[in-house]
């Protein structure tokens, strides 16, 4: 089975129309006999705005409640990307993280995967389902949501395509890779090819937001392939790294 897991963020996924962007992609992958895993983040500000709205109650937050709280975000994208899907007739069906599930310590806000089970996956996968999950979210051994820190949806991605043995996970946003310097701040940003983990690792700890310092460590750990591309362009190239 070649499972490709393919990860949208945030602006990917704003709206309606985007959704259906998003759809091109995956059934563009589909259409090569592919197997898809899709992880997706919450909608344009939703986080955001869940996080205003805690603070409308209390600054301190108890944690337990404010993971139930941020993790409903992904949820609302999952199931209305599968209706998507399903509209345009492709079979799929969304997960949340404690349905796949995705194992964490209790780190409330900032947890960290201990396990993916795969089982369930991959017979969804074997009925030629696209398996549409909820990033940014996991449960802990007391049943608990838990979510992984900001931008934790590319490590959701990661941590997938890492225990299903994805050919590459491709991280979709809306930059065409990755490059030297923010593109839109900077004119002489250049765009790489392909760089090696540990570049990346320096980038994004140096602030480069395109991904995750915590996925990139563990895709260098796993050896997943990444691919950073660009939602918004059809034939994006993007930057591979590995
Ligand atoms: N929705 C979460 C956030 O805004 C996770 C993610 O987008 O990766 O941080
Ligand atoms: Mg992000």
């Amino acid at each position: 089975m070649e499972i490709v897991v393919q990860k949208f963020g945030g602006t990917s996924v704003a709206d309606t129309e985007k959704l259906y962007n998003v759809c091109k992609h995956i059934i563009k992958e589909k259409k090569k006999n592919k197997k898809v895993v899709v992880i997706v983040s919450a909608q344009g500000d939703t986080t955001d705005n869940l996080i205003k709205q805690e603070k409308e109650i209390t600054e301190v937050p108890n944690k337990r409640e404010h993971d139930v709280l941020v993790a409903v975000g992904e949820q609302i994208t999952a199931a209305k990307l599968v209706m998507s899907l399903n509209k345009q007739g492709y079979k799929a069906i969304s997960y949340l993280g404690w349905q796949v599930p995705i194992i964490t310590d209790s780190n409330f806000g900032d947890a960290n995967i201990i396990q993916v089970k795969t089982k369930k996956v991959l017979k969804e996968l074997e009925q030629d389902n696209i398996v549409v999950i909820a990033g940014f979210q996991g449960i802990d051994e007391n049943n608990n949501i838990t979510t992984l820190g900001r931008g934790g949806s590319d490590t959701t991605a990661i941590a997938m395509a890492a225990a299903l043995k994805a050919e590459k996970c491709e991280i979709f946003t809306d930059v065409d890779g990755v490059y030297s310097a923010d593109p839109n701040k900077s004119k002489n940003a250049i765009k790489y090819e392909k760089i090696s983990y540990n570049k990346m690792l320096e980038m994004a700890n140096n602030g480069a937001k395109v991904l995750h310092n915590k996925c990139v460590k563990l895709a260098q750990e796993s050896k997943v392939k990444i691919v950073v591309k660009s939602t918004f362009k059809e034939e994006s190239e993007g930057t591979i790294v590995e």
